[in-house]
């Protein structure tokens, strides 16, 4: 294999917010409509507090429909387990992805980094991950790397004879990279948020797999910036989605 073809591995996953119309006015005059009418968009400005206190409102009594008029578009690279699940969450979702039909699959693959943890305890539905040994280390990055550096061969290989990219992406693994643009609303990345973060403030918790983890957490991080008030209020009513 030429050396523009030579694997590189990733312990990483990257999360661009590359569109948004997404703010804490947005929840506020889609609620206000209720009781004002058409002049709910001039009360936009109105007492902070007030404001604070009707998304606290909201989130604590679950009037989720006023989370929803607001877009954020996020451009998403990471291994192809992680879209697997992503992919499903069905409700407030639009996705994208590159195609293994239409383009040659570039050499890209998962490695886990060394502050993962790789040793999993407890019960299904309730494991627990604890550090593992350096040489547990070593032999997960080693025997990952040179499973994909063979797959890889072999996908160049059916290439190289003229075999279709669609059939010879079969010998791939789910730990190919992949990119894809996903676009939600608030409502819809809280109750992807409530599910795919482990976090204390939640009063239902959850036990996702660190990977995908990875990406909620830098969806949220762009989130909170966007929308203050909103998370916060996540936050205190227990990262339940209203
Ligand atoms: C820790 C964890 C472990 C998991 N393990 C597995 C597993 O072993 N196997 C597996 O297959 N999946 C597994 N999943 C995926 C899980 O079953 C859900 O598919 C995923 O979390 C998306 O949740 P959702 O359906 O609530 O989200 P969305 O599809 O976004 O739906 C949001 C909400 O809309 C409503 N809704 C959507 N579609 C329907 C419908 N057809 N009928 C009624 N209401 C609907 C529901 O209220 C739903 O909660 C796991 C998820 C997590 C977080």
């Amino acid at each position: 294999m030429s050396d523009d073809l030579a694997p590189t591995f990733r312990s990483d996953v990257t999360v661009e917010l590359v569109r948004s119309a997404a703010t804490d006015t947005d929840v506020l005059w889609a609620a206000r409509v209720s009781t004002k009418g058409e002049q709910s968009l001039e009360t936009i400005g109105e007492d902070p507090e007030k404001s604070k206190g009707l998304i606290n409102f909201l989130m604590r009594d679950r009037h989720g429909t006023p989370f929803e008029h607001n877009s954020m578009t996020f451009f998403i690279s990471a291994p192809i387990f992680v879209f697997r699940e992503f992919h499903r969450h069905r409700s407030g979702w639009s996705y994208n992805e590159e195609s293994g039909r239409y383009r040659e699959l570039q050499p890209v693959f998962y490695v886990p980094g060394p502050e993962r943890r790789l040793v999993q305890q407890g019960k299904p539905g309730r494991y627990e991950f604890v550090e593992g040994t350096a040489e547990q280390h070593k032999v997960t990055s080693e025997a990952m790397e040179e499973s994909y550096r063979a797959s890889y061969r072999a996908y160049q290989e059916m290439l190289a004879a003229g075999v279709a990219r669609e059939v010879a992406r079969a010998v791939l693994p789910v730990g190919l990279f992949s990119s894809m643009y996903a676009t939600c609303n608030a409502r819809s990345l809280m109750h992807f948020l409530s599910l795919r973060t482990k976090n204390e403030q939640a009063t239902v918790p959850s036990f996702p797999q660190r990977e995908i983890e990875m990406v909620a957490e830098q969806m949220e991080e762009h989130w909170a910036q966007l929308m203050p008030l909103t998370r916060a209020a996540f936050n205190a009513h227990g990262r339940v989605a209203p």
